[in-house]
């Protein structure tokens, strides 16, 4: 009784949020400035509003101010907790029945692997949603039955591959996305693990991430030119009145963002960069078009996009982290994310308030 009351509460919350500010949220996560940039004593371009916590201003090469809103404006000094107390109730509404995808976009070296995978000192958004998704199926455990199954993934130049298979000793299988029976989307041949404990999961995710830079010359170069995809499916049942529930949620740490200019690189980097810039662009006409609520959403124009099309619009939820640095030697960069996300929002960004 207890848990229905809750339950129907989450939701009666939720469907008025969802009125009030639709199902795609924006948050912006400043890194600290790191050694390098603290002793070359360039400084932060990055400015926060004392009492705001959903904007901040970037000081342009031209001295000018420019300002952005998101949701919510994580500064360098806000911790993994922090993080985490904000995106707690998106992630776990999945053991409510909703498919959820989060995403966390940004040039190489801002901290999107720290705040999804993060560190065994500091824990990502990873764990901790793992960590809460098992706590709460316990809680539950009088009430609903849940059974849950993982996958983990990568795309590469886009093709598909599987990283809870040991790949090494045997040729990559080839995978694709298909159209189910009820029309919803899988990879078959994926891997889907089903899990009965925390640890285990985490073990299994940790050989994951290792299989990620097998073959490659170097772990952080392949890593940051790929898509990592860490899939959690969720069937649930109600013990009182049968209702199940299917849901899937996904864990989406892209590849780096930054631009390459054809001069700098030939070969296979350029393509690399290429597949990357399509498929992030892709991604952004996605979320774009579906919080303009579009009627055509171009699903098709990546492998990324298309295979998340199941947990992307409807009554889905998505959580964009978009990741920045707050070094000069970033504003570039800094300023295309930071607009980049700004579009997908469909919120507009300008000048900064005169101060008064
Ligand atoms: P990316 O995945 O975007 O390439 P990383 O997550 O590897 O970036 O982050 C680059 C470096 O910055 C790492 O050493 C990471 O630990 C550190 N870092 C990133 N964000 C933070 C943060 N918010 N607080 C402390 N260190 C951070």
């Amino acid at each position: 009784k207890k848990y229905l009351d809750e339950s129907s509460e989450r939701k009666r919350l939720y469907n008025e949020m969802i009125e009030l500010k639709g199902n795609i949220r924006v948050f912006c996560r400043c890194r600290p400035l790191n050694q390098t940039e603290i002793s070359s004593a360039s400084g932060s371009v990055v400015e926060f509003e004392s009492s705001l916590d959903n904007e901040l201003q970037v000081i342009c090469s031209d001295s000018s101010k420019k300002q952005f809103k998101f949701d919510h404006v994580f500064r360098p000094e806000d911790n993994q907790e922090a993080v985490f107390a904000q995106t707690k109730p998106i992630v776990t509404s999945v053991l409510d029945g909703y498919n959820v995808c989060i995403f966390a976009y940004g040039q190489t070296g801002t901290g999107k692997t720290f705040t999804m995978e993060g560190t065994p000192e500091n824990r990502g958004v990873n764990y901790r949603t793992l960590e809460e998704l098992f706590r709460i199926s316990k809680d539950r455990g009088g009430l609903m039955r849940y059974e849950l199954c993982v996958s983990m993934l990568e795309v590469y130049n886009e093709k598909i591959r599987d990283l809870l298979v040991d790949n090494t000793n045997q040729p990559t299988k080839k995978l694709e996305i298909k159209q189910c029976a009820d029309g919803t989307l899988d990879v078959p041949g994926l891997v889907q693990e089903r899990v009965y404990g925390f640890e285990e999961m985490w073990e299994l995710l940790k050989s994951g991430s290792q299989a990620r830079s097998v073959g490659s010359t170097s772990a952080n170069e392949q890593s940051s030119r790929s898509h990592c995809l860490l899939r959690v499916t969720v069937k649930g049942e109600n013990l009182i009145n049968g209702q199940k529930t299917r849901s899937q949620l996904w864990l989406v740490d892209l590849a780096g963002s930054e631009r390459v200019g054809r001069i700098d690189v030939e070969g296979e980097r350029l393509k690399e960069s290429q597949f990357i810039n399509k498929s992030l662009s892709a991604l952004g006409d996605v979320i774009s078009s579906l919080a303009s609520k579009t009627a055509h959403i171009p699903y098709r124009n990546s492998k990324l996009t298309h295979m998340l099309q199941s947990s992307l619009g409807g009554d889905c939820k998505t959580l964009m982290f978009v990741q920045i640095s707050p070094s000069a030697s970033d504003l570039g960069e800094t300023l295309c994310s930071l607009n980049f996300a700004s579009r997908v929002r469909g919120i507009e960004s300008g000048p900064a308030r005169k101060q008064a």
